[in-house]
């Protein structure tokens, strides 16, 4: 057998020792793999690592089956995520009830449909539901039901109305004349 073997001993020998090599190679680098992983998924790196260099193959199979399924990066991201949607959750409250489009809580009209959704406040402007009977800001009574935005009351609003009236009359008075002209 050494005989004829004897020509291709060398290359045997020399196939044998980058086997080995190669080995040594695909080992330690398996053990940094699996560090590397165990460390992304908050596994226990230093026993893993160690029990990889122990045993090979073999602890890299037990530590593919039982690691965390998901990397930390990931649950964050994830929680991050939920976080998120629940928020979007919250605001989902704020819809317009007549095309669902989202509206903002602070929105008079709808930007999509143009139904009325809120009116100004009388005393300090801010938006108010027409169902309320007192703004939440200022507790002005609401006149209710009330669905004009620019219809205030009180001394301030009457002579708001009245200059309304004197600076229409002139228009009319020059109107007048022009129908019966024509
Ligand atoms: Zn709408
Ligand atoms: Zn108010």
């Amino acid at each position: 057998m050494t005989d004829i073997l004897g020509p291709v001993m060398p290359f045997l020998k020399l196939a044998g020792q980058l086997a080995a090599v190669f080995y040594v190679v695909f080992h330690l680098s398996l053990v940094f793999w699996v560090v590397r992983d165990a460390q992304r998924r908050g596994a226990m790196a230093w026993f893993w690592g160690v029990a990889t260099l122990l045993f090979g193959v073999l602890s890299w199979a037990v530590y593919l089956v039982v690691r965390p399924p998901e990397t930390l990066d990931d649950a964050h991201e994830r929680e991050l995520e939920i976080a998120a949607r629940e928020a979007e959750l919250q605001r989902a409250g704020s819809t317009c009830p007549h095309c669902f489009k989202p509206i903002e809580s602070d929105y008079l009209i709808c930007p999509t449909c143009l139904k009325q959704l809120k009116k100004p406040c009388s005393s300090c402007g801010r938006p108010v539901k027409s169902s309320w009977t007192v703004c939440p800001y200022c507790k002005t009574r609401q006149a209710v039901g009330e669905r004009v935005p620019d219809a205030p009351e009180g001394p301030a609003a009457e002579d708001h109305a009245q200059t309304h009236v004197a600076s229409n009359t002139p228009k009319k008075k020059k109107a007048a004349p022009a129908q019966n002209e024509a």
